[in-house]
Parts: C-alpha cells; sequence; structure tokens
C-alpha cells in the first residue's frame, strides 16, 4: 500500500489457508458523504471567546478542505458594534492566533464575512437583522438557507431563540426548500427543570428537527471509533458485559486550571461542566446495546436506553458513590500555579467543585454489579481522556504453584488523549528457561495507517449542521434523564449544611483527593 494513492486497505492475511481480501476505500469518501446546501451561518455572540478560538477556524478549515457550501456567507452578530472590516480584522487575528491563516486563502474568505451589531432583548433589532439576512442571501445566492448558531451566555438561550422565531427567522420554505437551523450549546440549563425550560422555550418557534443540541466531544473521532470498535467487529461484543468485565473507568483529566471562565465555572463547577454532557455520552458508547442500524435515532434511542438504566444515588449515603474536589496550589509542569480559590474571579470561599469521580451503577441484565468509574477533573497530574475495560481475572491458574494465584487480567484501553488508541494488555511467557508470565500491550494507533485529512470536532459538528444530520447531537430525552440523575445530587451538595465536609482540597499536579481510593475498594 502507498499512501500517495489515497486508499486505506487491510492487508491481505493467510488464515487458516484462506486469505482476507483487501478492502479498499477513497479516503475522499471518509471526509464527508456530500456537500452542504448553500446557505448563511449566522453566529449570535460572535465577538465572544468560543467564535474566535472555535467556531470561525473551524469554518475556515472547512473552507480550506472545500467542506464549506458554494456560496456560504457567515454574519457575525453581537451587541459590540463592529463594521464588517472590524469583524473581518478580528477573525483574521484569531486565526493566526490558531496558526491556520493562509492569506491568499483568507483574502477569499473573508469577502464572505460580516457583521450586524443587534441588541439581544429587541425585537426592531433582530428584524433588522432578518431584513440583512435577506439581502445578503440575494447577494450571495444562498437561498434562504440558515444556521443560527448560539454563541452566547446560557442565560439568553431562551430570549433569542424566541427573539428570532418573532422575527420570522425559524420559519422553513419561504424560499423553496430553505431550511433554518439553531445550533445551542451545553449547558442545557442548569438541572431538570430549567432544561425543560429551555426546550420549551426553543420549540415555541423551532420544531425539534430545526435543533442541535452540541455535544463537540462526541465529534471527535476516537469517541466516534467507540462504536465502530464495538459494533464493527464480532469478537467484542460476547465478551461485553458482566460475565467477563470487572469494572469501566472513564477519565477526562486536564491539568489547565479554570482559565479565563472564572464566571462561568463558579456556577457550573466539574458536575454540570463534564458529567451531565462528555461523560455521559462516553458512559453511554461504551455501555450501549447495539442499534438495529447507524442511523440518528436508533443510536440515541440506545443511548437514552442506558440512561434509563443508571441506579439512582441514595443522596444518604453520596460518600459512598461521590467524592467531590477542589484544586489546591500545586506544580504543573515545573511551574508553580495557585489554588482555585485564588484564580481571578473566583470568591476565595467557594464551593465549586473542580474534580467528581462517581461510581455508577447500571441495573441492566448486560451490566448489573459492574461499576463504572467516572472521572474528570481540573489541574491534574496529566491531560489524559481514556475508558478503561478491565477484566476479570483467570477463574482458575493453571500456574500458581510457580506463579502464585495472582495473574493480571486483562485491560482493553480506548485511548481518546493524548494517544489516540487502542491497547490491550494480555499475558505472555516471558523467554526464558524459567516459567515466568509478562503483560504486553498490542497497540492500534488511531492515525496510524492514514495520511489524509481529519475533521477536527467543531469543524464536523458544523458540517452535519450544515447536512442536517443529528447523529452526534443530544436529543432532549437524553438531556432530562441525565439531570434527572444528576439534579438530585447537585441539590444534597448545594444544599447541605455542611458543604465543605463532601468537598475534599487536592493539590494541583495529583490525581485528586486520596480518598478516592476508598471508593474503588468498597462494593
Ligand atoms: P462569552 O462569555 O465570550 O460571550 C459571548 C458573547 O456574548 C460576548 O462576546 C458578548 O458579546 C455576549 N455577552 C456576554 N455576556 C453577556 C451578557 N451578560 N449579556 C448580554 N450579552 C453578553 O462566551 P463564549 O464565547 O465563551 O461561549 C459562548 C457559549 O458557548 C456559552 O454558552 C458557553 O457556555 C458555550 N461554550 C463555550 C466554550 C468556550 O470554549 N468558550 C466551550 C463550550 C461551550 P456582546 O457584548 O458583544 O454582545
Amino acid at each position: 500500500m502507498n499512501n500517495t494513492d489515497k486508499t486505506q486497505s487491510i492487508d491481505n492475511a493467510a488464515i487458516a489457508g484462506t486469505s482476507v481480501p483487501d478492502l479498499e476505500i477513497p479516503f475522499e469518501s471518509c471526509v464527508r458523504d456530500k456537500n452542504p446546501d448553500p446557505c448563511a451561518i449566522v453566529i449570535v455572540g460572535a465577538s465572544g471567546d468560543l467564535t474566535a478560538r472555535k467556531i470561525v477556524p473551524a469554518l475556515f478549515n472547512l473552507y480550506l478542505n472545500e467542506g464549506l457550501p458554494d456560496p456560504f456567507l457567515v454574519v457575525g452578530c453581537a451587541r459590540t458594534k463592529l463594521s464588517n472590516q472590524e469583524f473581518r480584522d478580528k477573525m483574521k487575528n484569531a486565526l493566526k492566533t490558531a496558526n491556520i491563516l493562509d492569506d491568499q486563502k483568507w483574502q477569499d474568505f473573508s469577502e464572505s464575512l460580516y457583521y450586524q451589531a443587534i441588541d439581544y432583548g429587541e425585537l426592531p433589532s433582530f428584524k433588522a437583522l432578518a431584513r440583512s439576512l435577506r439581502e445578503l442571501d440575494i447577494k450571495h445566492d444562498t437561498g434562504g438557507n440558515r444556521v443560527f448558531y448560539l454563541a452566547i451566555p446560557p442565560s439568553l438561550y431562551k430570549s433569542t431563540a424566541q427573539m428570532l422565531g418573532k422575527a420570522g427567522l425559524s420559519t422553513e420554505g419561504e424560499k423553496k426548500n430553505s431550511w433554518a437551523k439553531i445550533v445551542v450549546e451545553k449547558p442545557f440549563g442548569r438541572d431538570l427543570d430549567t432544561a425543560i425550560d429551555l426546550d420549551r422555550s426553543l420549540h415555541e418557534h423551532f420544531q425539534e428537527h430545526q435543533i442541535f443540541r452540541i455535544d463537540h466531544y462526541l465529534a471527535k473521532e476516537t469517541v466516534q471509533n467507540i462504536l465502530m470498535f464495538r459494533f464493527a467487529n464480532a469478537i467484542f461484543e460476547p465478551i461485553w458485559n458482566r460475565q467477563y468485565i470487572d469494572h469501566v473507568s472513564i477519565t477526562a483529566a486536564e491539568t489547565l486550571g479554570v482559565e479565563h471562565r472564572a464566571g462561568y465555572y463558579e456556577q457550573a463547577g466539574v458536575l454540570r461542566d463534564m458529567f451531565q454532557n462528555h461523560m455521559m455520552q462516553l458512559l453511554a458508547l461504551t455501555a450501549m446495546d447495539p442499534p438495529s442500524l447507524f442511523e440518528a435515532d436508533r443510536v440515541r434511542d440506545e443511548k437514552v436506553k442506558v440512561y434509563r438504566t443508571i441506579r439512582p444515588f441514595p443522596t444518604a449515603d453520596l460518600k459512598d458513590y461521590l467524592v467531590l474536589g477542589q484544586y489546591g496550589a500545586g506544580t504543573i509542569d515545573g511551574k508553580r500555579v495557585p489554588a482555585y480559590r485564588d484564580e481571578p474571579g473566583i470568591n476565595p470561599e467557594s464551593l465549586a467543585p473542580t474534580f467528581a469521580m462517581m461510581k455508577v451503577f447500571l441495573d441492566n441484565w448486560r451490566w448489573q454489579g459492574v461499576p463504572f468509574y467516572l472521572t474528570s477533573g481540573k489541574r491534574l497530574a496529566k491531560k489524559l481522556t481514556e475508558i478503561v475495560i478491565q477484566f476479570k481475572e483467570v477463574p482458575h491458574s493453571m500456574f500458581r504453584r510457580t506463579l502464585g494465584e495472582e495473574i493480571a487480567a486483562n485491560r482493553l484501553i480506548l485511548g481518546i488523549y493524548p494517544d489516540e488508541k487502542i491497547s490491550l494488555t494480555f499475558q505472555t511467557k516471558n523467554p526464558g528457561a524459567r516459567v515466568c508470565l509478562r503483560s504486553v500491550t498490542m497497540d492500534f494507533h488511531y492515525n496510524q495507517s492514514y495520511t489524509g485529512p481529519v475533521l477536527d470536532a467543531y469543524e464536523k459538528v458544523l458540517l452535519d449542521v450544515m447536512l442536517g444530520d443529528h447523529m452526534l447531537f443530544w436529543r432532549q430525552d437524553g438531556v432530562e434523564r441525565c439531570w434527572s440523575f444528576l439534579t438530585p445530587i447537585l441539590k444534597e451538595c448545594e444544599t447541605c449544611k455542611a458543604p465543605s465536609e463532601l468537598l475534599i482540597p487536592y493539590e494541583s499536579g495529583t490525581w485528586g483527593p486520596n480518598i478516592i481510593r476508598d471508593l474503588t475498594k468498597k462494593r
């Protein structure tokens, strides 16, 4: 196989006298299935962090890889008064910072960038936006198709969706087959009630097929690969259950602290920031049953079934299931870092957790009695995201006379960051006269035989929104199920008389509070 012919092949293998034929897949067909319709991407909150760091760089990269429709439009709006040129300059700087600026291509790309100042609370302001969009639609021939990306604080989601609707911007079919879509960033509410309330407001003017609840984690190649790995191979599914699996650990560890998002994080804490969305998605992908078809609603049906089986935590014995922590000062990569409470913009007496580990059980036939340890935190020893499937030990050791009873059990790691890999650890004989075992690891690195373009998570979700594919987006029943599990825990933690007892300090640069060991001991 050579890389220049841009084909992916599975090597021939001679197995018991038969060989597996080469399977050839053109790389281009892996990048995208089809091109989206011409459309306008309207970013509400375009003066903010997400637009500059993620959305516009993702759009520019899509443009470079010919993933944007032709023609396309990007219209930024926010309260800040900017001219088209000022907005273009700001976005150019953002691309420079992201190290992806290509001056030649930027020139063409920037001609499709516009800006309009809006007042989020004023209907005339949205009506003016609607008029401008109609003019730009005609000028750029974008067919009246629009994506509205809400890159604003969550407190503005409801009112902004309503204003868009009242200004007629949620209406579809104004021009032949024209569509309108709305993209909502996490968090989807603060708890179950607010999530239901937000959904009701979105549905006042938008129908479910128009709503895209983003969790960009889901669009990471290695996260998507979990389903391929599990359900495109026959050998794993028969052992993917309580019969063979001892426990599962899902970890998303960061070395970063709260950075520039103090206001948001003080309100959210790690449970809302990581568990209500990313961790629950990783849990569902690991634990779900195979859907009958790789199709958005069938995949999401199976995920929701997992959420339905989560055993609620007994709030009186929360400590047996949950450890919460908050980072203190410490050392990361050789540099001293401050405690959470000493970070700019943080309340010096803050009780926001920056670390959580929970032991989750799923009440169904497949997983009864198997603990899932979900861990996420800031300022931990290493940036790491992985799922570890720990298999049970051999039922009987024939080597016990020479090696003792203990033989390390098999372990399968689905690495998401930094190593995008799948690795399986098993026992082999150590070469030599003595009978000795050694653990060896068989690794598959995700990019090892692939040199084509890879879509970053935001590029993938933006492309899917334009294509109308809901596979990687949350459905409201999933959101509500996860909040149903988390809301009583949050209430207990936030209203208990001595919340500081539930919150254990840990040193930055470690793996969190020492007490987490107790959680894994007790079953
Ligand atoms: P910002 O805080 O940067 O806000 C975006 C824009 O909203 C601002 O530029 C500002 O524009 C406007 N805005 C901010 N506060 C107010 C306010 N109180 N009243 C009215 N307008 C306000 O947010 P981000 O860009 O960081 O995030 C946008 C959304 O994306 C949020 O919901 C966030 O939770 C979510 N998100 C962000 C991520 C990130 O990495 N930044 C990651 C994942 C999700 P102006 O004043 O010009 O109107």
